[in-house]
């Protein structure tokens, strides 16, 4: 089957970012694609494994010389999908999965058609908050910039393939390797099925020959 990126986007604090790592902790078809930002890193967040932490200069230089899928603004810092990323996981045969924002998710259908798309939203803004309030450091005026920015995000969800409200993480996560499962199973995903259904084809056409030839005897 031929591997495709799943791309994952919420408004910040949906949980998004949880599903994607309880994903990629049960299945072994999937790669985290490990994205480029100017952000400084949260507590507990590792160089090269949640991110590739960059100076504002080595982003900018990166840009130049077009290493990016693509690449956007948020929250007064830079975020960017690295094509090496996708064409590591991809190499190695498994679905890349990308935890991004909207622009992103959209530059990347452009470069990937074959991308499938879903949306996590909160149950409720309460929730939203609560979830918020839980991210470590996110100060008064980002929270704030983060719940306008949700605002505008929810406005564009049916640009996804898939919406999925995410009330309890382990159905959601569930919901989201039930949506990898069945669109591995379509046909132009599986060049390899062409032969094995054209041969079974002929093996139903040679039965039916046989039966016909038994039934005039
Ligand atoms: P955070 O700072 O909370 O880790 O991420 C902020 C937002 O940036 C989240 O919505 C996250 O999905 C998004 N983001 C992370 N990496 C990328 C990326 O490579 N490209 C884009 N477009 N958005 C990203």
């Amino acid at each position: 089957m031929t591997p495709f990126p799943l791309v994952l986007s919420s408004p910040s604090g949906a949980g998004k970012s949880t599903i994607a790592r309880a994903l990629l902790a049960a299945r072994e078809d999937l790669g985290y694609s490990i994205s480029a930002t100017t952000r400084p890193p949260r507590p507990g967040e590792t160089d090269g494994k949640d991110y590739h932490f960059l100076s504002a200069a080595e982003f900018a230089r990166r840009v130049a010389a077009g290493e990016f899928v693509e690449w956007t603004e948020y929250s007064g810092s830079r975020y960017g999908t690295l094509k090496a990323e996708i064409a590591r996981i991809l190499g190695s045969g498994r679905h890349p999965v990308l935890d991004i924002e909207i622009e992103g998710a959209r530059a990347v259908r452009d470069t990937f058609p074959e991308s499938v798309l879903v949306f996590v939203v909160p149950p409720s803004a309460e929730e939203l908050m609560r979830r918020l309030g839980g991210t470590g450091g996110t100060r008064a005026a980002s929270l704030v910039q983060r719940l306008r920015r949700a605002v505008e995000e929810l406005k564009e969800a049916a640009v996804y393939d898939y919406v999925i409200v995410n009330v309890d993480r382990t159905e959601a996560v569930a919901t989201v390797a039930a949506i990898l499962d069945a669109e591995s199973k379509r046909p132009r995903r599986n060049p390899a099925l062409e032969p094995d259904l054209a041969e079974l084809g002929r093996e139903v056409g040679a039965l039916a020959e046989r039966l016909t030839l038994g039934a005039e005897a």
